[in-house]
């Protein structure tokens, strides 16, 4: 295969790998469908920012998750399909239409442009180590007459192997993490050798797509706040779950006001959720707040994000890609907050059709401690506290 051949096999598999991983939403029914409707709209606004901003691959994969959710998903998945009112359909369909597909279109084009002059580049530069090194090689050799016997033992493959070991690695791994095109590599089956509960690795990682994320101010008592309501939960050892709300910033930046805690039957293991989300997503609703992600605790162990709650917090962050999940530990005085990785934790939960408790491969992870969020004296938490 030629040089351009394979670049353009590349970058065409890099841009289906992205609409197959990055792409499909989860739909759940017993999620209304209104949600996703009334949700999705920051998508396309999120996606508008990054088309403007020349973000392509950014606004590729949002353009394309609006399409998808709507063209696929909700059609296939989601009972209440047929009940979309006539309003809501055409609107989506308009902005489908008139922005979201052809923009998609135009900005994969420039996505393949792109991949190919990355991976055009790239050969390159490994070419151009590979020669240098062979010069290297052959200088190493005429300047040392005493070790010639000896290396011409060595084929000319070994000699090379020894003299660029180390700077080829170093190359490929910095351009693996410039370029992240390490898609191909990835495995969406969960292994069994690995759990999803890696405390380690979550506290320890830093959220490698910071810059891309806007600010979310969360009110400075809201471990107090949840604690309480939560405890007579706690006592019995039990779950318990809310909703974080909010609004945008003066600044855009987003800022969590309320929690809003939905009718459940927390579980010991998790928080088995009674099917009543509708009343909670309609008071968001109602209110003007925007889902900004997920609240719970953990009574009688350490804070982590488990594979049910993974699964839970894919959907607010596919949605949002600010969302966070925030877990409490009482018993361990404990409060960490989430968000999942867009390069790892993404494509791999969406494709993982498991339920119930599960493991996934947590190398590299799937979650880290979100670094876009701040504690803010000046807010208050108010808690919406529909289960009474
Ligand atoms: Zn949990
Ligand atoms: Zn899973």
């Amino acid at each position: 295969m030629s040089l351009s051949e394979e670049a353009n096999k590349f970058s065409r598999d890099k841009v289906q790998w992205l609409l197959e991983n990055q792409c499909r939403i989860p739909v759940r029914s017993t999620t209304p469908i209104s949600y996703y409707y009334k949700t999705a709209d920051n998508l396309i606004e999120q996606a508008d920012h990054y088309f403007t901003t020349n973000q392509f691959e950014q606004s590729f994969i949002l353009y394309s998750r609006y399409i998808t959710l709507f063209v696929e998903e909700l059609k296939q998945h989601h009972r209440d399909y047929p009940n979309v009112s006539i309003n809501d359909r055409e609107r989506v369909k308009d902005i489908i239409r008139t922005k979201a597909l052809p923009r998609a279109e135009e900005l994969k084009d420039k996505l393949k442009e792109k991949y190919i002059r990355e991976y055009e580049e790239k050969q390159k530069t490994i070419d151009e180590y590979e020669e240098d090194n062979l010069k290297i090689t052959t200088t190493t050799l005429s300047c040392a007459p005493i070790n010639i016997q000896h290396e011409n033992k060595l084929t000319s493959q070994q000699l090379t192997d020894n003299y660029v070991q180390l700077p080829l690695t170093h190359i490929a791994s910095s351009l693996l993490s410039t370029t992240n095109d390490n898609f191909g590599q990835m495995s969406n089956k969960p292994d069994k050798t690995t759990y999803d509960y890696s405390q380690e690795t979550a506290t320890n990682s830093i959220n490698p797509n910071k810059m891309l994320y806007r600010q979310i101010s969360i009110p400075n008592d809201i471990t107090l706040k949840f604690l309480q309501v939560a405890e007579q939960n706690t006592a019995k050892n039990v779950y318990t779950y809310g909703i974080l709300a909010g609004n945008k910033k003066e600044n855009n930046e987003y800022m969590i006001t309320h929690i809003v805690i939905p009718k459940q039957n927390g579980g010991i293991n998790s928080c088995y959720i009674e099917k009543q989300e509708e009343e909670m997503f309609e008071y968001i609703s109602n209110n003007n707040l925007i889902t900004l992600g997920w609240i719970h605790t953990h009574p009688n162990e350490r804070v982590f994000l488990s594979s049910i709650d993974l699964h839970r917090h894919i959907l607010y962050q596919m949605l949002i890609q600010e969302a966070i999940a925030i877990v409490i530990s009482p018993k361990f005085n404990q409060t960490e907050i989430f968000s999942m990785t867009d390069d790892r934790g993404i494509p791999v939960i969406s494709a993982c059709q498991m339920s119930d408790i599960h493991q996934h491969v947590n190398h590299p992870p799937l979650y880290v401690i979100s670094s876009h969020t701040n504690y803010d004296l000046d807010l208050e938490c108010k808690i919406i506290d529909l289960r009474h």
